[in-house]
Protein backbone atom coordinates (compact mmCIF):
# COMPACT_ATOMS: atom_id res chain seq x y z
CA UNK A 1 0.00 0.00 0.00
CA UNK A 2 1.51 3.46 -0.78
CA UNK A 3 2.23 5.84 1.61
CA UNK A 4 1.53 9.19 0.77
CA UNK A 5 2.18 11.00 4.21
CA UNK A 6 5.36 9.97 4.59
CA UNK A 7 6.94 13.23 2.49
CA UNK A 8 10.58 11.59 2.84
CA UNK A 9 9.52 8.03 1.28
CA UNK A 10 11.81 8.01 -1.57
CA UNK A 11 10.08 4.62 -2.73
CA UNK A 12 6.72 7.03 -3.14
CA UNK A 13 8.80 9.95 -4.88
CA UNK A 14 10.66 7.57 -6.76
CA UNK A 15 10.37 8.02 -11.00
CA UNK A 16 8.09 5.66 -12.64
CA UNK A 17 7.32 4.16 -15.81
CA UNK A 18 3.25 5.54 -15.66
CA UNK A 19 0.97 6.72 -13.10
CA UNK A 20 -1.22 2.94 -12.68
CA UNK A 21 0.47 0.53 -14.44
CA UNK A 22 -2.93 -1.20 -16.65
CA UNK A 23 -4.91 -4.05 -15.15
CA UNK A 24 -4.92 -7.23 -16.73
CA UNK A 25 -8.48 -6.08 -18.13
CA UNK A 26 -6.80 -3.60 -19.88
CA UNK A 27 -5.24 -5.63 -21.97
CA UNK A 28 -7.94 -7.82 -22.83
CA UNK A 29 -10.28 -5.01 -23.87
CA UNK A 30 -8.06 -4.35 -26.59
CA UNK A 31 -7.90 -8.34 -27.70
CA UNK A 32 -11.89 -7.80 -27.57
CA UNK A 33 -12.23 -4.64 -29.92
CA UNK A 34 -9.53 -6.34 -32.29
CA UNK A 35 -11.58 -9.08 -32.60
CA UNK A 36 -15.40 -7.06 -32.41
CA UNK A 37 -13.09 -5.24 -35.79
CA UNK A 38 -12.02 -8.33 -37.63
CA UNK A 39 -15.78 -9.46 -37.19
CA UNK A 40 -17.68 -6.54 -38.55
CA UNK A 41 -14.85 -6.98 -41.19
CA UNK A 42 -16.22 -10.03 -41.92
CA UNK A 43 -19.88 -8.19 -42.16
CA UNK A 44 -20.34 -10.68 -38.41
CA UNK A 45 -22.24 -7.66 -36.75
CA UNK A 46 -23.57 -9.99 -34.16
CA UNK A 47 -20.45 -11.32 -32.83
CA UNK A 48 -19.06 -7.48 -33.65
CA UNK A 49 -21.71 -6.91 -31.08
CA UNK A 50 -20.96 -9.17 -28.41
CA UNK A 51 -17.53 -8.36 -28.45
CA UNK A 52 -17.84 -5.03 -28.39
CA UNK A 53 -19.78 -5.67 -24.88
CA UNK A 54 -17.38 -7.73 -23.63
CA UNK A 55 -14.88 -4.84 -23.57
CA UNK A 56 -17.22 -2.59 -21.71
CA UNK A 57 -15.67 -3.20 -18.34
CA UNK A 58 -16.64 -0.98 -15.51
CA UNK A 59 -13.44 -2.68 -13.90
CA UNK A 60 -11.57 -0.68 -16.97
CA UNK A 61 -13.85 2.45 -16.80
CA UNK A 62 -12.91 2.67 -12.95
CA UNK A 63 -9.65 2.35 -13.73
CA UNK A 64 -9.09 5.19 -16.52
CA UNK A 65 -11.20 7.14 -14.26
CA UNK A 66 -8.70 6.88 -11.52
CA UNK A 67 -6.24 8.19 -13.54
CA UNK A 68 -8.30 10.63 -15.84
CA UNK A 69 -10.30 12.01 -13.31
CA UNK A 70 -9.58 14.66 -9.98
CA UNK A 71 -5.67 14.89 -8.69
CA UNK A 72 -5.27 12.42 -6.14
CA UNK A 73 -2.01 12.49 -5.50
CA UNK A 74 -1.21 8.89 -4.66
CA UNK A 75 -1.49 8.31 -8.53
CA UNK A 76 -0.24 11.71 -9.73
CA UNK A 77 2.28 12.68 -7.57
CA UNK A 78 2.89 16.24 -8.72
CA UNK A 79 5.91 17.57 -6.80
CA UNK A 80 6.91 21.24 -7.36
CA UNK A 81 9.53 21.62 -9.50
CA UNK A 82 10.65 23.22 -13.11
CA UNK A 83 8.06 25.95 -11.59
CA UNK A 84 10.89 28.09 -13.77
CA UNK A 85 10.89 26.66 -16.93
CA UNK A 86 10.33 29.48 -19.44
CA UNK A 87 6.24 29.39 -20.45
CA UNK A 88 5.04 31.10 -23.11
CA UNK A 89 7.16 30.27 -25.56
CA UNK A 90 5.23 28.25 -28.06
CA UNK A 91 5.36 26.88 -31.47
CA UNK A 92 2.19 28.15 -33.41
CA UNK A 93 1.08 24.53 -34.20
CA UNK A 94 -0.72 23.40 -31.21
CA UNK A 95 -0.31 19.32 -32.67
CA UNK A 96 1.35 17.43 -35.44
CA UNK A 97 0.31 17.01 -38.73
CA UNK A 98 -1.03 14.22 -39.53
CA UNK A 99 1.79 12.69 -41.50
CA UNK A 100 3.93 12.96 -38.29
CA UNK A 101 1.00 11.84 -36.54
CA UNK A 102 1.14 8.09 -38.27
CA UNK A 103 5.05 8.40 -38.37
CA UNK A 104 4.59 8.75 -34.43
CA UNK A 105 2.15 5.49 -34.12
CA UNK A 106 3.64 3.49 -36.15
CA UNK A 107 7.34 3.92 -34.82
CA UNK A 108 5.69 3.16 -31.52
CA UNK A 109 3.71 0.14 -32.60
CA UNK A 110 0.36 1.81 -31.77
CA UNK A 111 1.12 1.12 -27.61
CA UNK A 112 1.26 3.61 -25.30
CA UNK A 113 4.77 4.58 -24.64
CA UNK A 114 4.38 5.08 -21.23
CA UNK A 115 2.15 1.87 -19.58
CA UNK A 116 2.61 -0.01 -23.15
CA UNK A 117 -1.30 -0.27 -23.20
CA UNK A 118 -1.97 -0.99 -27.10
CA UNK A 119 -3.78 1.95 -27.93
CA UNK A 120 -6.63 2.32 -30.87
CA UNK A 121 -7.24 5.31 -33.48
CA UNK A 122 -9.95 7.71 -33.10
CA UNK A 123 -10.59 7.28 -36.31
CA UNK A 124 -11.43 3.55 -36.08
CA UNK A 125 -13.05 3.90 -33.62
CA UNK A 126 -15.45 6.49 -35.51
CA UNK A 127 -15.83 3.91 -38.24
CA UNK A 128 -16.97 1.14 -35.81
CA UNK A 129 -19.51 3.59 -34.48
CA UNK A 130 -20.83 4.10 -37.94
CA UNK A 131 -21.12 0.83 -38.95
CA UNK A 132 -22.54 -0.01 -35.80
CA UNK A 133 -25.04 3.01 -34.54
CA UNK A 134 -25.69 2.94 -30.82
CA UNK A 135 -22.43 0.36 -29.60
CA UNK A 136 -20.51 2.48 -28.85
CA UNK A 137 -21.47 4.84 -25.70
CA UNK A 138 -19.30 8.29 -25.48
CA UNK A 139 -21.67 9.93 -23.11
CA UNK A 140 -20.88 13.12 -21.32
CA UNK A 141 -19.49 11.30 -18.36
CA UNK A 142 -16.85 8.56 -18.08
CA UNK A 143 -19.47 5.99 -17.06
CA UNK A 144 -21.47 7.48 -20.05
CA UNK A 145 -18.01 6.29 -22.10
CA UNK A 146 -17.63 3.02 -23.80
CA UNK A 147 -14.80 1.63 -21.01
CA UNK A 148 -11.87 0.06 -23.97
CA UNK A 149 -12.58 3.15 -25.88
CA UNK A 150 -11.82 5.60 -22.75
CA UNK A 151 -9.10 3.73 -21.87
CA UNK A 152 -7.87 3.01 -24.94
CA UNK A 153 -8.14 5.92 -27.45
CA UNK A 154 -4.50 6.74 -28.62
CA UNK A 155 -3.03 10.35 -28.23
CA UNK A 156 0.13 12.33 -29.55
CA UNK A 157 1.85 13.17 -26.21
CA UNK A 158 4.53 16.12 -26.14
CA UNK A 159 7.57 15.03 -23.69
CA UNK A 160 8.14 19.09 -23.29
CA UNK A 161 4.62 20.30 -22.93
CA UNK A 162 3.47 22.63 -25.71
CA UNK A 163 2.89 25.28 -22.80
CA UNK A 164 6.39 24.84 -22.27
CA UNK A 165 7.87 25.27 -25.87
CA UNK A 166 7.36 21.58 -27.21
CA UNK A 167 7.60 21.25 -30.77
CA UNK A 168 5.59 18.78 -33.10
CA UNK A 169 9.08 17.26 -33.87
CA UNK A 170 9.05 13.23 -34.12
CA UNK A 171 11.39 13.28 -31.23
CA UNK A 172 9.07 15.38 -28.89
CA UNK A 173 6.26 13.37 -29.25
CA UNK A 174 5.48 10.00 -28.30
CA UNK A 175 2.10 7.74 -28.38
CA UNK A 176 0.13 7.74 -25.39
CA UNK A 177 -3.67 6.34 -24.04
CA UNK A 178 -5.77 8.33 -23.06
CA UNK A 179 -5.50 8.22 -19.77
CA UNK A 180 -1.94 8.63 -19.70
CA UNK A 181 -1.82 12.15 -21.47
CA UNK A 182 -4.91 13.55 -19.69
CA UNK A 183 -3.40 12.69 -16.34
CA UNK A 184 -0.25 14.23 -17.06
CA UNK A 185 -1.55 17.33 -18.69
CA UNK A 186 0.42 20.06 -19.56
CA UNK A 187 2.66 19.24 -16.57
CA UNK A 188 6.53 17.96 -17.09
CA UNK A 189 7.70 14.46 -16.65
CA UNK A 190 9.77 16.03 -13.77
CA UNK A 191 6.74 17.50 -12.04
CA UNK A 192 5.10 13.79 -11.75
CA UNK A 193 8.02 11.63 -11.51
CA UNK A 194 7.70 9.88 -14.64
CA UNK A 195 10.38 8.81 -16.59
CA UNK A 196 11.40 9.85 -20.04
CA UNK A 197 9.69 6.85 -22.07
CA UNK A 198 11.72 7.40 -24.92
CA UNK A 199 14.95 6.04 -22.67
CA UNK A 200 12.93 2.77 -23.55
CA UNK A 201 12.59 1.23 -26.94
CA UNK A 202 8.88 0.80 -28.05
CA UNK A 203 7.21 -1.99 -28.51
CA UNK A 204 6.23 -2.89 -32.19
CA UNK A 205 4.59 -6.16 -32.46
CA UNK A 206 1.85 -6.18 -35.29
CA UNK A 207 -0.85 -4.51 -33.53
CA UNK A 208 -2.15 -2.20 -35.84
CA UNK A 209 -4.21 0.15 -33.97
CA UNK A 210 -7.21 -1.33 -35.40
CA UNK A 211 -6.12 0.73 -38.20
CA UNK A 212 -7.43 -2.20 -40.47
CA UNK A 213 -10.73 -0.32 -40.18
CA UNK A 214 -9.47 2.30 -42.05
CA UNK A 215 -8.47 0.35 -45.14
CA UNK A 216 -12.31 0.45 -46.16
CA UNK A 217 -13.20 3.89 -44.46
CA UNK A 218 -10.21 5.72 -46.72
CA UNK A 219 -12.01 4.79 -50.13
CA UNK A 220 -15.70 5.38 -48.97
CA UNK A 221 -17.11 7.45 -51.83
CA UNK A 222 -19.38 9.16 -49.09
CA UNK A 223 -16.71 11.35 -47.15
CA UNK A 224 -15.33 12.82 -50.59
CA UNK A 225 -18.14 15.84 -50.50
CA UNK A 226 -17.96 15.88 -46.86
CA UNK A 227 -14.41 16.58 -47.15
CA UNK A 228 -14.95 19.05 -49.65
CA UNK A 229 -17.92 20.94 -47.53
CA UNK A 230 -15.20 20.87 -44.71
CA UNK A 231 -12.39 22.68 -46.71
CA UNK A 232 -14.79 24.99 -48.25
CA UNK A 233 -15.49 25.95 -44.27
CA UNK A 234 -12.71 26.53 -43.31
CA UNK A 235 -11.70 28.73 -46.05
CA UNK A 236 -14.73 30.95 -44.53
CA UNK A 237 -13.08 30.64 -41.36
CA UNK A 238 -9.84 32.43 -43.08
CA UNK A 239 -11.73 35.07 -44.42
CA UNK A 240 -13.86 35.70 -42.03
CA UNK A 241 -12.39 35.00 -38.91
CA UNK A 242 -9.89 36.63 -36.31
CA UNK A 243 -6.28 36.55 -37.16
CA UNK A 244 -5.01 37.22 -34.02
CA UNK A 245 -6.98 37.68 -30.83
CA UNK A 246 -6.82 41.29 -29.45
CA UNK A 247 -5.95 40.05 -25.71
CA UNK A 248 -3.64 37.21 -25.15
CA UNK A 249 -4.48 35.28 -21.68
CA UNK A 250 -4.08 37.47 -18.58
CA UNK A 251 -2.46 36.41 -15.06
CA UNK A 252 -5.11 37.39 -12.51
CA UNK A 253 -2.38 39.86 -11.40
CA UNK A 254 -4.75 41.37 -9.00
CA UNK A 255 -6.41 44.35 -11.21
CA UNK A 256 -9.32 46.11 -9.44
CA UNK A 257 -11.46 45.45 -12.31
CA UNK A 258 -10.72 41.87 -12.30
CA UNK A 259 -11.17 41.34 -8.67
CA UNK A 260 -14.82 42.82 -9.37
CA UNK A 261 -15.69 40.91 -11.93
CA UNK A 262 -14.53 37.30 -10.00
CA UNK A 263 -15.91 38.65 -7.03
CA UNK A 264 -19.46 38.72 -8.76
CA UNK A 265 -18.65 35.47 -10.16
CA UNK A 266 -18.19 33.87 -6.37
CA UNK A 267 -21.04 35.47 -5.17
CA UNK A 268 -23.16 31.72 -5.22
CA UNK A 269 -20.02 29.64 -4.94
CA UNK A 270 -16.81 31.37 -3.70
CA UNK A 271 -14.97 28.44 -5.24
CA UNK A 272 -16.23 29.15 -8.91
CA UNK A 273 -13.47 31.99 -10.01
CA UNK A 274 -10.23 29.58 -8.80
CA UNK A 275 -12.40 26.19 -10.25
CA UNK A 276 -13.02 28.41 -13.55
CA UNK A 277 -9.13 29.50 -13.81
CA UNK A 278 -8.20 25.77 -13.90
CA UNK A 279 -10.05 24.93 -15.99
CA UNK A 280 -8.86 27.27 -18.24
CA UNK A 281 -5.11 26.44 -17.46
CA UNK A 282 -5.71 22.80 -18.04
CA UNK A 283 -6.94 23.84 -21.35
CA UNK A 284 -3.60 25.33 -22.40
CA UNK A 285 -2.71 22.36 -23.96
CA UNK A 286 -5.37 23.26 -26.86
CA UNK A 287 -4.19 26.88 -26.89
CA UNK A 288 -6.90 28.03 -25.47
CA UNK A 289 -7.08 32.15 -23.96
CA UNK A 290 -9.12 34.05 -22.02
CA UNK A 291 -9.72 37.81 -22.38
CA UNK A 292 -11.94 39.80 -19.61
CA UNK A 293 -13.75 43.16 -19.99
CA UNK A 294 -17.37 42.82 -19.40
CA UNK A 295 -17.40 39.36 -20.16
CA UNK A 296 -14.47 36.83 -19.91
CA UNK A 297 -14.08 35.31 -23.39
CA UNK A 298 -12.51 32.39 -24.15
CA UNK A 299 -10.75 31.57 -27.49
CA UNK A 300 -9.15 28.92 -28.61
CA UNK A 301 -6.29 28.86 -31.68
CA UNK A 302 -5.79 26.93 -34.45
CA UNK A 303 -2.92 27.67 -36.71
CA UNK A 304 -2.91 31.05 -36.52
CA UNK A 305 -6.63 31.65 -36.01
CA UNK A 306 -8.39 32.52 -32.85
CA UNK A 307 -11.91 31.54 -32.52
CA UNK A 308 -14.37 33.08 -29.61
CA UNK A 309 -15.90 29.33 -28.10
CA UNK A 310 -17.66 30.94 -25.38
CA UNK A 311 -18.29 33.66 -22.58
CA UNK A 312 -18.85 33.60 -19.65
CA UNK A 313 -21.01 37.02 -17.46
CA UNK A 314 -20.98 38.14 -14.41
CA UNK A 315 -23.89 36.07 -13.47
CA UNK A 316 -21.91 33.01 -13.91
CA UNK A 317 -24.01 32.34 -17.43
CA UNK A 318 -22.67 30.53 -19.98
CA UNK A 319 -23.29 31.83 -23.80
CA UNK A 320 -22.39 29.59 -26.51
CA UNK A 321 -21.55 30.42 -28.81
CA UNK A 322 -20.48 34.32 -27.86
CA UNK A 323 -19.27 34.52 -31.68
CA UNK A 324 -18.70 31.94 -34.15
CA UNK A 325 -17.29 34.11 -37.27
CA UNK A 326 -18.99 31.87 -40.10
CA UNK A 327 -18.10 28.89 -38.67
CA UNK A 328 -21.51 27.97 -38.09
CA UNK A 329 -21.65 24.26 -39.36
CA UNK A 330 -18.33 23.62 -37.40
CA UNK A 331 -20.07 24.58 -34.20
CA UNK A 332 -22.61 21.81 -34.63
CA UNK A 333 -20.84 18.91 -33.62
CA UNK A 334 -19.47 21.17 -30.70
CA UNK A 335 -22.59 22.52 -29.79
CA UNK A 336 -23.95 18.79 -29.72
CA UNK A 337 -21.21 17.21 -27.48
CA UNK A 338 -21.39 20.07 -24.91
CA UNK A 339 -25.61 19.94 -24.73
CA UNK A 340 -24.89 15.66 -24.11
CA UNK A 341 -22.29 16.87 -21.09
CA UNK A 342 -24.89 19.31 -19.25
CA UNK A 343 -27.79 17.81 -18.01
CA UNK A 344 -31.01 19.29 -19.00
CA UNK A 345 -28.61 21.50 -21.95
CA UNK A 346 -30.22 21.31 -25.57
CA UNK A 347 -27.91 21.94 -28.87
CA UNK A 348 -29.91 24.28 -31.11
CA UNK A 349 -29.77 25.88 -34.51
CA UNK A 350 -30.61 29.57 -35.07
CA UNK A 351 -30.12 31.33 -38.83
CA UNK A 352 -26.53 32.20 -37.82
CA UNK A 353 -25.41 30.23 -35.47
CA UNK A 354 -25.40 26.71 -33.00
CA UNK A 355 -26.43 27.53 -29.36
CA UNK A 356 -26.54 25.44 -26.21
CA UNK A 357 -28.82 26.15 -23.23
CA UNK A 358 -31.01 24.76 -20.91
CA UNK A 359 -34.57 24.33 -22.09
CA UNK A 360 -36.97 27.95 -22.45
CA UNK A 361 -33.26 29.20 -23.15
CA UNK A 362 -32.23 29.66 -20.05
CA UNK A 363 -28.67 30.08 -19.59
CA UNK A 364 -26.02 26.69 -19.16
CA UNK A 365 -23.86 28.00 -15.46
CA UNK A 366 -20.76 28.36 -15.67
CA UNK A 367 -20.60 25.41 -12.73
CA UNK A 368 -22.04 23.13 -14.67
CA UNK A 369 -19.96 23.18 -17.19
CA UNK A 370 -17.00 23.01 -14.78
CA UNK A 371 -18.73 20.05 -13.65
CA UNK A 372 -18.38 18.58 -17.11
CA UNK A 373 -15.17 19.91 -17.54
CA UNK A 374 -13.51 16.65 -18.51
CA UNK A 375 -15.80 16.31 -21.35
CA UNK A 376 -15.62 20.06 -22.55
CA UNK A 377 -11.80 19.25 -23.35
CA UNK A 378 -13.04 16.23 -25.05
CA UNK A 379 -15.18 18.53 -27.15
CA UNK A 380 -12.83 21.50 -27.37
CA UNK A 381 -10.21 18.80 -28.30
CA UNK A 382 -12.44 17.19 -31.43
CA UNK A 383 -13.10 21.16 -32.52
CA UNK A 384 -9.70 21.57 -32.55
CA UNK A 385 -8.77 18.41 -34.87
CA UNK A 386 -12.20 19.30 -37.22
CA UNK A 387 -10.87 23.03 -37.70
CA UNK A 388 -6.69 21.72 -37.67
CA UNK A 389 -7.61 18.35 -40.47
CA UNK A 390 -8.72 21.43 -43.01
CA UNK A 391 -6.13 23.85 -43.17
ZN1 LIG B 1 -0.90 4.72 -21.18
Amino acid sequence: MICHDAANDIDFWAPRACFLPPIPEVDRAAELLAEAADALLAANCALALERLRQADMPVVSNYATMIMGRYDLNIHRKRNIDIDLQKGVRVKQRMPSPQVERSMYSRDGWRCRFCGCRVVLKPARDRMAKLLPGAIRLGPRAQDCHAAFLALSAVPDHIIPHTYGGTNDLDNLVTACWPCNNGRGSLTLNEVGLIDPRSRPPLVDGWDGLGRMLGQATDAPQRRPHVMHESALIEGIKLHGNVEPTTRRRQHDGRSSEDAWFAELNRTDPTLSSRLLNFLRNCEDLDVSWSLKKILIVRMKVGGIATEIFGVDRNADVHIPWAIHGQKDKFRNFAENIAKAIPGAIAYETPKSWNVSKFAKKFVKIEELLDASQFIHMALEELHTALRRFQ
